[in-house]
């Protein structure tokens, strides 16, 4: 998508125009280039929205690229190796076209002065697998032809390490690639435990782009799409055609693998303002999900009806958010029944039999497991709201964090007997909140007869890994 970009500021035809008409004024063609690109790029700079204001950089890029083509500027940092030694590259800054030329055969990592982690070029890093440290603000004199080190998880940079230090880095990275290329061996190969049960790992997804990187890392499925993020995406309520299509994107990125769409969960710590929700004294337990969407029935049965249409491209799934009460699931049914009857009389296409699952993301959903089972096709348990119920101890607040981390028992027991109950009521159980990619937890999981795990897509194939270990 970066380089499209830089394909269209290639193809724009004013700065063309301005260019050219500048070389029939007798200037030379480098200076005609950087000078119509340079008044294009400071309009875009002088931009208020902070996405076209960004993309300066991107015609300041393209324009050097062809400035340097036209010049026949030959490639410096080749003239600056020795030998075949492999190097760190230390810039000021680099641009995404400079990143991904960077030859990976001969590169270690970068280093920049300036830039963020959330910059394109920080992207394309992450993305080629480039250690890099991104905006250090401090690039020490004596680096040049230095041996040095990059700590890229701990934001370090190490000039001229002792050997001590550079043994146990050596050691680090040994480690690191043989973990790697065991997680790849795994790609194609079963979750199943060593007496032969199979658990499920699929993704926790944010929206319909990620369902890619699912697949990199061989999700099974998607067991949990947040699909309030393109709500909150918006500065209005997304309209039927524009969620159908992100969710007929996604369940056709996964072909026959399962897709589970979480509807909105708005409220507590993801307000919206054309929701127009009042203050709430305790907004985690306030409005929030499912309690919030039967509250505003239109703009639920859109999403509803926007789901049951893309279930005709892929193997979806709808899950409720925040049940504490089997009434619930009967009014957020009864909404789909409406949806699907509507659809019917339009004539438009949706699975008849798509699964209807809750999350169990509040004790009361847990300890009525029983009964709710009787209304629901799955449980997925939210272990990050569950556990914040659970212990009366907010997620957001970092002051209580410890106490999520070492009370881990009633959460445990509670997701035992959901399970439990589930299994009595012939339906699975999965758990899609971030206690799922805590692998110290696994064999317990397991010994549960927990089905399934989601977790965040870098997760998968190390879980897998576990779950292989497990008896
Ligand atoms: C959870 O509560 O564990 C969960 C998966 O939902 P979210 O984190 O989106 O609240
Ligand atoms: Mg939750």
């Amino acid at each position: 998508q970066i380089f499209e970009i830089h394909r269209m500021i290639i193809d724009d035809e004013d700065l063309f125009d301005e260019a050219e008409s500048m070389i029939l004024d007798g200037y030379s063609a480098s200076y005609s280039v950087r000078e119509a690109s340079e008044k294009y790029g400071s309009v875009f700079a002088s931009m208020d929205d902070e996405y076209l204001s960004a993309r300066a950089a991107d015609i300041r890029d393209v324009a050097a690229r062809v400035i340097g083509i036209l010049e026949g500027v030959s490639d410096e940092r080749d003239e600056r190796k020795k030998g075949n030694e492999k190097y760190i590259v230390v810039a000021d800054d680099l641009t995404p076209s400079e990143t991904i030329q960077l030859n990976r055969s001969e590169i270690l990592g970068f280093v920049t002065f300036f830039g963020s982690p959330n910059s394109h070029t920080a992207i394309l890093a992450r993305a080629l697998g480039i250690p890099a440290l991104i905006g250090t603000g401090n690039i020490p004199d004596r680096c040049d032809g230095a041996t040095a080190v990059i700590d890229a998880d701990k934001g370090l940079l190490y000039i001229d390490p002792d050997t001590e230090l550079l043994k146990n880095y050596e050691a680090t990275i040994r480690r690191e690639a043989e973990k790697k290329e065991r997680f790849d061996s795994l790609r194609g190969k079963p979750s199943m435990t060593q007496s032969g049960r199979k658990i499920r790992i699929y993704a926790n997804i944010g929206g319909a782009e990620e369902a890619a990187l699912a697949l990199e890392n061989d999700a099974e499925g998607i067991g949990l799409l947040r699909s309030e993020f393109l709500y909150l995406g918006s500065d209005k309520c997304p309209d039927e055609e524009r969620l159908f299509e992100a969710y007929r994107r996604t369940a056709e990125t996964m072909g026959n693998r399962e897709v589970i769409i979480r509807t909105f969960d708005i409220g507590a710590d993801k307000k919206i303002g054309y929701f127009g929700l009042s203050e709430e004294e305790n907004p985690a337990m306030g409005l929030r999900g499912i309690r919030l969407a039967l509250s505003r029935p239109e703009i639920f049965k859109t999403q509803l009806r926007a789901i049951c249409r893309a279930s005709a491209y892929g193997r979806i799934a709808i899950m409720l958010p925040m049940i504490v009460a089997a009434e619930e699931i009967r009014s957020a049914k009864r909404l789909l029944a409406e949806a699907q009857n509507e659809l019917l009389h339009e004539g438009k296409r949706f699975d008849r039999e798509m699964k209807v699952g809750i999350m169990i993301e509040t004790p009361a959903a847990a300890v009525m497991s029983d009964i709710l089972a009787r209304e629901a096709d799955f449980f997925s348990v939210g272990t990050n709201d569950l556990i914040q119920y659970t212990l009366a101890a907010d997620r957001q607040n970092p002051d209580v964090a410890e106490i999520c981390d070492r009370v881990r028992e009633p959460v445990m027991r509670l997701i035992a007997l959901v399970t439990k109950n589930s299994h009595n009521a012939r339906i699975w159980t999965g758990i899609c909140g971030e206690l799922a990619s805590d692998t110290s937890l696994t064999e317990r999981f397991v010994e549960m007869g927990v089905d399934e795990l989601s977790v965040s897509p870098p997760y998968i194939l190390p879980l897998r890994d576990k779950v292989r270990d497990c008896k």
